[in-house]
């Protein structure tokens, strides 16, 4: 039975059990309405306890109907008898109450939630709004303000939070249901949310700055406007009303254009490790070492530190190993503070630092962050070869060097793999795993576990310059210089990539990251004869001049006081590189930039598909969303490409 009723004296417990995340299905809404009818009709049951089995409340809508037309009852009705019933209903909260199951949880007369339960309206996230009154019922439960930015931030709260500011009624000290129970016998009557007045309604001008800050970050997501003005009605007009309007804007957006890519890419995120390697037994994991303390060294050791991995990191000197180690602490002091480390002291007891490679003898996984040199890397593996265990894997977090040549270093090269993380690592949610021509099937195994443990979605990619993003990522670098030569400016292009709905174009992000890397890249490709006919020198020539971006006051732009101002220097620098090439440098309109960067971004990202890097078009879409910025609402190129030519 997906939902059933046991009874504890006059409580009647009704228990929904639809693994694995309980989603609010036709099974779940059909049981929950029958429940209804039959704990109304029951003369023995005086409330009722709503409760899930398995590890979570109702996590949300069942994603799998969305394409399907509606079926029969609709949440909002399920709710509606919930809230309207004469016998106290109270939610039993654990786990993570999302979407349809938070708005069931509030359509409840009371709720009381585990200690680590999480609540929250996510559904922007997949191109909606809350379509079953949660634009209505949380604005009367929490203040009117905190029910906006819930409702368009799209991020849950945490069950300490959602006590404070009134969601709930009470957290569970011991036993969540029998605490349930005790909480239903207590209340003789039913309180329904609907009754409640707004929090904090005569605040509107509070309500509405907020609001307009929340607007300017929308950036063309049309779920978040759309979500802004829901609440803005919840809070303003009358429930019924709000409540209707609410559904239809539900409705709309749910066979959005926006809305189809967003459950894309949800679908395409869970679907990166559907690789029969990732299926066997991994490698255990306890003990990782880290060598390099720069910035993707500190970012590595603390992801994993605050996943409960104990870490070595190892540095080349002292001043060095002291600067890196200053900055893990930092790094955890500044999570702690945000409440996402509970037990700081416990977590800086497994980290630990050394100059020493023979404090990685026990070590089952070292991955290297060290300069982006092949020599240094070579060395690298060459000491962790002789140190470390036999079985121990080995990783390098190159961003562009061929890991076979790397992994060749070794006596066994199938321990060897790529762990390709983004910066700042404890942060970004993106690893491409890199598999070179040996690696063993129960490394990838491990790598794939890893990913999971890390809570990041890790995505398979074949070894070639750049793996899937950063190769990607060069050819689009290198439309947009072909740009300037024809005609665009930096600004220009900077401008169409974020009307597209990039947070930053592709210069700006240059000047924000630092055009030295990059450069030494394009020296090292040149030397390698990898860089051919074409070359634009733009960049090198900025370089040339120690416009190495913001650290530097300058790069594409002039960085003064904080703002990226348009640079006669490099004006100039292009006109004459336009002219050593011979363009004529056109006027060029601003809607002819995203078409061609699209269009770069598509060809590369077909070749590495055609050559077998990356598994799958899907794949490319979540490197480039997760990595790359590549505006979420689209899906990734290749869907939106493949949507535009139907
Ligand atoms: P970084 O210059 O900030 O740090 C490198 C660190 O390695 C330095 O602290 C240096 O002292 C240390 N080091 C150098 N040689 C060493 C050795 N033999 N033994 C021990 N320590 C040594 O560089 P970074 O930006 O952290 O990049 C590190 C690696 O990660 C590079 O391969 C880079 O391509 C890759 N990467 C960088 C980014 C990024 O955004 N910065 C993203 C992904 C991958």
């Amino acid at each position: 039975m997906t939902v059933s009723i046991d009874t504890q004296g006059r409580v009647a417990i009704v228990t929904i059990d639809n693994p694995p995340v309980n989603a609010s299905s036709q099974a779940v809404r059909a049981g929950l309405l029958e429940a209804v009818t039959k704990t109304e009709d029951d003369p023995d049951v005086d409330a009722v306890v709503l409760a899930c089995a398995g590890r979570t409340f109702v996590a949300g809508a069942d994603v799998r109907e969305f394409d399907l037309p509606l079926m029969e009852p609709h949440l909002p009705d399920v709710i509606a008898a919930i809230e309207a019933a004469s016998k106290p209903w109270v939610a039993a909260i654990h786990g993570t109450a999302l979407g349809g199951g938070l708005e069931l949880a509030m359509g409840c007369h009371f709720r009381i939630a585990d200690p680590m339960a999480r609540m929250g309206l996510p559904e922007v996230n997949l191109g909606l709004v809350p379509g079953a009154g949660g634009t209505v019922r949380l604005p009367r439960l929490v203040e009117a303000e905190l029910a906006l930015t819930m409702i368009a931030g799209g991020k849950p709260i945490l069950a300490n939070v959602a006590l404070t500011a009134g969601l709930i009624d009470a957290i569970a000290t011991s036993d969540l249901l029998d605490e349930a129970v005790a909480l239903a016998v207590e209340h003789a009557a039913p309180r329904r949310t609907l009754e409640n007045a707004v929090v904090g309604a005569s605040d509107a001008e509070a309500f509405d700055k907020t609001a307009t800050g929340l607007r300017r970050k929308v950036r063309g997501q049309e779920s978040i406007a759309a979500a802004i003005d829901a609440v803005g009605r919840g809070v303003r007009l009358p429930a019924d009303e709000a409540l209707a309007a609410e559904r239809a804007a539900f409705l709309a957006l749910k066979s959005s254009d926006q809305a189809r890519a967003l459950r894309h890419i949800f679908f395409a995120e869970r679907a990166t490790l559907a690789d029969p390697r990732a299926k066997l037994t991994p490698r255990p994991l306890q003990r990782i070492g880290v060598i390099g303390g720069g910035t993707m060294g500190v970012g590595i050791v603390s992801a994993f530190l605050m996943r409960g991995f104990e870490v070595t990191l190892i540095e080349r000197d002292e001043a060095s190993l002291h600067a890196g180690a200053d900055r893990v602490h930092a790094t955890l002091d500044s999570s702690a503070k945000r409440g996402l480390l509970p037990d700081l002291d416990a977590v800086s007891a497994r980290f630990d630092t050394a100059i020493d490679y023979a404090a990685l003898s026990d070590a089952d996984l070292v991955i290297e962050a060290v300069f982006e040199d092949m020599e240094v890397k070579k060395q690298v593996f060459a000491r962790l070869d002789q140190v470390t265990k036999p079985d121990a894997i080995l990783a390098t977090n190159t961003s562009y060097l061929d890991v076979n040549a790397i992994a060749a270093v070794l006596s066994d090269p199938s321990r060897a793999v790529g762990l390709h993380f983004f910066s700042p690592a404890h942060v970004m949610k993106l690893l491409e795993i890199v598999l070179p021509g040996a690696v063993a099937e129960d490394v990838v195994a491990t790598a794939a576990k890893l990913s999971k443990s890390l809570g990041k979605i890790g995505v398979l990619s074949g070894v070639c310059d750049g793996f899937i993003g950063n190769r990607i990522m060069s050819a689009y670098r290198a439309e947009a210089d072909r740009l300037l030569i024809d005609g665009a400016s930096p600004d220009q292009v900077d401008s169409a990539m974020r009307a597209y709905g990039f947070p930053i174009g592709v210069f700006e992000m240059q000047d924000l990251a630092g055009l030295d890397i990059a450069w030494a890249m394009r020296k090292r490709r040149l030397a390698e004869g990898k860089i051919s006919g074409g070359y634009i020198r733009i960049a090198d020539r900025l370089c040339e001049i120690g416009r190495f971006g913001r650290k530097t006051g300058a790069g594409w732009y002039d960085h003064v006081d904080g703002t990226a101002l348009p640079s006669e220097v490099v004006m100039s620098i292009i006109a004459e590189e336009r002219q050593t090439m011979e363009a004529v440098g056109k006027a060029f309109a601003t809607e002819d930039v995203m078409p061609r960067i699209l269009g770069a971004m598509t060809r590369e990202a077909e070749a590495v598909l055609a050559e077998g890097i990356a598994r799958s078009a899907e794949d490319i879409d979540v490197v480039m969303v997760n990595g790359y910025s590549f505006p979420r609402w689209k899906g990734g190129p290749m869907f939106a490409a493949r949507s535009a030519g139907g």
